[in-house]
């Protein structure tokens, strides 16, 4: 079994076009879905690449339209940068501990495709754009469409998350939580992300997106648009529509983690207390 470490990234493109290898990012979420027994090596069925030493996939750039944040960058990098939108900063405080941050990639988050991945429902609040590349082509993928079902995505065998691109916004009120076991260092039984635009008390944008209550982040963004335009007090005023609406597409499972009624009803109140910040 072939177990590769390119040292550029021109060379992990050649090689993953070359043969089926599984891509090893910082290896917090792969070392533990492939362990075997105690004080063994993990027990990988096909060769891998590993990435993380590929400085050309570490960098945060923002231009005029997107802020690119390259797919090597760690959680612990991408926090302590300037250019982190509040939102994303404010979820990688509390995600896993400093030394598993200082390993886990923001890729690796996303190519994980976990329902439960904390960074998620902020990159899809934040309309964010997964950048993929082979030797033949590069192509943008929003956030939504990459991450298809718990662990499936729509990404070839060729291809590699160069970046995530995070279009430029003015939404001004955000918000982060997350329930779980202990804040940082637990699977989330619930995330949320929340962001808003609010002007002379009327909802210019509005955006919310659920984690780990269904096979996917969940975005509702017909349900939005009736929020934009409204004022601040019919939104209070009709608060119990809104969360009954949103409450038909909350559908969480039961797990060893928490069951479905405490899931929902704690998503329905997160949504509740940031449409009641506004
Ligand atoms: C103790 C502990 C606590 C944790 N706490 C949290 C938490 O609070 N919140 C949370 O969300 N997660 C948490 N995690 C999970 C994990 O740390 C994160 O999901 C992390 O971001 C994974 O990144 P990685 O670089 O280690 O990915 P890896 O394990 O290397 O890879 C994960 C997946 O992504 C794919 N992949 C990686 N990079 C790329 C790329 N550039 N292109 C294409 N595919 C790629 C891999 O093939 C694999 O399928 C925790 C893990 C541990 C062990």
């Amino acid at each position: 079994m072939k177990n590769l470490i390119p040292k550029t990234y021109a060379e992990a493109l050649e090689m993953l076009n070359n043969d089926n290898l599984r891509i090893l990012a910082g290896g917090t979420d792969l070392m533990i879905q492939n362990r075997s027994w105690s004080n063994m090596l993990p027990d990988f069925k096909t060769g891998t690449i590993l990435i993380f030493n590929l400085e050309e996939l570490k960098y945060m750039v923002q231009e005029e339209h997107f802020l690119h944040i390259g797919s090597g960058m760690t959680l612990e990098d991408i926090k302590d940068n300037e250019l982190t939108p509040k939102l994303l900063v404010d979820a990688l405080k509390i995600m896993a501990s400093p030394a598993i941050r200082n390993m886990a990639t923001i890729g690796g988050n996303i190519g994980n495709a976990s329902p439960a991945g904390d960074s998620l429902p902020v990159l899809y609040v934040l309309n964010a754009l997964v950048v993929l590349e082979s030797v033949e082509a590069m192509r943008d993928v929003p956030i939504h469409d990459f991450i298809i079902g718990p662990g499936k995505k729509t990404i070839k065998q060729n291809e590699i998350i160069k970046e995530i691109k995070i279009p430029t916004n003015n939404l001004t009120i955000v918000k982060f939580d997350k329930i779980g076991g202990r804040k940082a260092d637990a699977i989330s039984k619930i995330s949320f992300a929340g962001a808003a635009h609010v002007k002379n008390n009327i909802i210019q944008d509005f955006r919310v997106a659920f984690g780990a209550v269904g096979p996917t982040v969940v975005r509702k963004y017909d349900l939005e648009s009736h929020l934009v335009g409204l004022t601040l007090d019919d939104v209070s005023l009709n608060i119990k529509e809104i969360l009954s609406e949103y409450g038909k597409y909350i559908r969480p499972i039961d797990d060893q983690r928490s069951n479905k009624e405490y899931r929902k009803e704690v998503a329905l109140n997160l949504l509740e207390s940031f449409i009641l910040s506004l």
